[in-house]
């Protein structure tokens, strides 16, 4: 199975908002020469137009899905989600969840979005949450999740005619109503086309509406044209008219009945996939050797994106990834989360070379990643080589075995979680069910499965020959001194060195790690000497020179990373009950929780947060042996 990835959905980092502020504070685009919102009443607008006119929050009370789907042209300052949350929290049943979906050509800058904001004492707390998830201006779909996950918003970055595209394959009945905002029609003809109508159409659930401040005819026409039965209503203010509509479509939607989810493994991409299931109401069973015992057991792990020199398919899925995970950590587990930015050294001239082209491309904003002179790296921690270095701003570490069972309890009372021995072989039944048996003879059997198993993977999928690779590493523990102590934050270079952190008492860093394809399976937990000393020379080399103490070994672990040829995650479905996140490689901490998402996205048909060809690219089955 090949899937050709379409280079034309690729562009380039989109351009920010131009915004200027008029005498009343209210926003105004320079680009289209309008304001974000009403001069008088921004927030009551709104309100009026778009919540009241979709019939919210009454059909929150009577829909049959557990989740209110919104979607919306222009995200604009986010006043229209804003208020939409509030009214959400405010009112709708507490089994309900809330799906935001917003297209956005401009990205507002955090500093303006913040002063528009600010006119909206009321919404505070809620804008403050949105500024700390902002993510990068970056191409792309970005699914932000507050209220432990009980609203969720996905900000599509782009044209809407491009990322229309990227997104209605996976979006087809399932939105209930539209917020068709987006400057005036005669300010910006470009977005009012009948794509988008037609769009808005397609993606609707049977009784889909939609609500709009206008009531141009090309628009009301547009939008009739796609189905929708059109009718206008009272402006708000001193504006005469408005438009809303409702489409008629003969599809039935059933949601899915409760059932429990069985999950194989216990890392974090096992920890991440209970928590998405969770928190939409279904029951899950974690079968588990351990809990972060593999790959996910290591003291430290950096977390920030792996990038190309181009917009390739990895690079857009590790910056989508990366800014959710970032943004999943700093919500859920604000203890464990430290955001002190990664810096990678460029510490060879093909290293050099290759992280200018990624400054140079174009293709990443300046708080994804910045490149630094060697002038500029000592500024950073003076301890540091002179030289030229990639910065990551928003990028940080996380202690990845306490993080999982964090993740884990915060799953709650839905979670059962059952030690097993190892699982050693997978079979469908004849009533379509897995039954899997452990190699202490017990049985165990799930309607759907998902194999989130690490090392363990081509082994349970052996049936499908999926190809995954295991990679050996060990890191080590080393004790801190005065000077290594003041590192502030991740350092990269041929390893990596992360900033000292308590240990029963005991400031240490890691460094890491060693990779090697070839390793003996029954003894790749055991330390090797000579990998201790490789990660010691290593970072001797690299960076500890400059330190001139030595740093003394005071543990090591080792671990089997899951890694896949082309270095993307596997994840996807192999049958409509079985599905997979795997091949995280070293990556995991950055990629399980988008993995998770997409994965729970795709079994409840709920739009997906990544690009359709993104997502054609993860799927396992590339991963068949005869596939490639
Ligand atoms: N809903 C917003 C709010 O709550 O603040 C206000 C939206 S503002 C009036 C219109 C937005 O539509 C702007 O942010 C603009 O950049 C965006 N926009 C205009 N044309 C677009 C296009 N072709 N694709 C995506 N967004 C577009």
């Amino acid at each position: 199975m090949s899937h050709q990835f379409n280079k034309r959905s690729i562009s380039e980092q989109p351009a920010t908002a131009t915004v200027t502020f008029n005498h009343l504070g209210v926003p105004v685009s320079t680009e289209f020469d309008d304001i974000y919102f009403n001069n008088e009443n921004g927030l009551a607008e709104s309100r009026y137009v778009f919540l009241q006119h979709n019939d919210l929050p009454t059909r929150w009370q009577t829909s049959l899905h557990s989740t209110f789907t919104v979607a919306e042209t222009g995200f604009g300052t986010g006043l229209n989600f804003l208020a939409c949350w509030q009214l959400f929290q405010q009112t709708a049943p507490a089994n309900q969840r809330l799906h935001f979906i917003s297209f956005e050509k401009y990205p507002l800058v955090k500093a303006d979005l913040e002063r528009a904001l600010s006119a909206f004492p009321e919404l505070a707390a809620f804008a403050q949450a949105l500024l700390d998830a902002y993510p990068a201006a970056q191409t792309g779909c970005h699914r932000l999740q507050f209220d432990n996950n009980r609203v969720i918003i996905d900000l599509w970055f782009g044209d809407i005619h491009e990322q229309l595209p990227n997104w209605l394959p996976n979006a087809e009945n399932s939105v209930d109503a539209w917020f068709l905002d987006g400057f005036a029609p005669d300010k910006n003809p470009q977005m009012w086309q009948a794509n988008v109508y037609q769009a808005m159409a397609k993606s609707c659930r049977p009784s889909g509406t939609f609500a709009t401040f206008t009531a141009a005819g090309a628009v009301r026409r547009g939008l009739q044209e796609a189905g929708f039965a059109v009718t206008k209503a009272k402006g708000f203010g001193r504006k005469r008219e408005m438009l809303r509509g409702l489409i008629h479509k003969e599809t039935t939607i059933t949601p899915r009945p409760p059932e429990t989810v069985t999950i194989v493994g216990g890392g974090i991409a096992a920890a991440c996939l209970a928590w998405s299931f969770t928190q939409r109401g279904y029951p899950v069973h974690l079968l588990t050797q351990g809990i972060a015992d593999g790959a996910s057991g290591n003291a430290q792990g950096a977390v920030y994106p792996l990038l190309h020199a181009e917009l390739s398919p990895l690079s857009q899925f590790y910056v989508s990834a990366f800014d959710h995970a970032r943004q999943f950590y700093q919500s859920n587990c604000p203890n464990l989360w430290h955001a002190t930015g990664v810096i990678q050294l460029a510490f060879n001239a093909i290293r050099e070379q290759r992280q200018q082209k990624i400054a140079d491309s174009g293709c990443y904003a300046p708080d994804l990643v910045r490149s630094l002179t060697a002038a500029e790296t000592q500024q950073v921690w003076e301890y540091l080589p002179a030289l030229p270095a990639l910065f990551y701003p928003n990028s940080g570490w996380v202690p990845p075995q306490r993080l999982v069972q964090q993740i884990l309890q915060n799953c709650g009372a839905r979670l059962a979680i059952t030690e097993v021995s190892e699982i050693t072989e997978l079979q469908q039944t004849a009533s379509n069910t897995w039954r899997l048996d452990a190699s202490s003879g017990k049985r165990y059997e799930a309607s759907t499965l998902i194999v989130a198993a690490g090392a363990n993977t081509s082994t349970l999928l052996a049936q499908w020959q999926i190809e995954t690779q295991n990679v050996r590493g060990q890191v080590t523990q080393v004790a801190a001194t005065e000077v290594s102590a003041s590192c502030p934050m991740v350092v990269c270079y041929k390893g990596y060195f992360t900033p000292a952190e308590n240990h029963n008492g005991e400031l240490t860093h890691c460094v890491g790690a060693t990779y090697n394809r070839e390793f003996k399976q029954e003894s790749y937990q055991n330390i090797e000497p000579a990998d201790t000393e490789e990660n010691l020379l290593t970072l001797q080399d690299n960076l500890a020179q400059a330190w001139t103490l030595p740093l003394n070994a005071v543990n090591n672990r080792a671990s089997l990373r899951n890694t896949t040829r082309d270095h993307l995650p596997a994840c996807g479905w192999l049958t409509d009950n079985l599905g997979v996140v795997s091949g995280l490689g070293s990556r995991g901490f950055t990629s399980a929780p988008l993995c998770a998402e997409l994965l729970v996205s795709q079994w409840l048909g709920e739009p997906q947060p990544l690009a359709d060809a993104l997502i054609k690219r993860l799927v396992p089955q590339r991963l068949q042996v005869d596939s490639a």
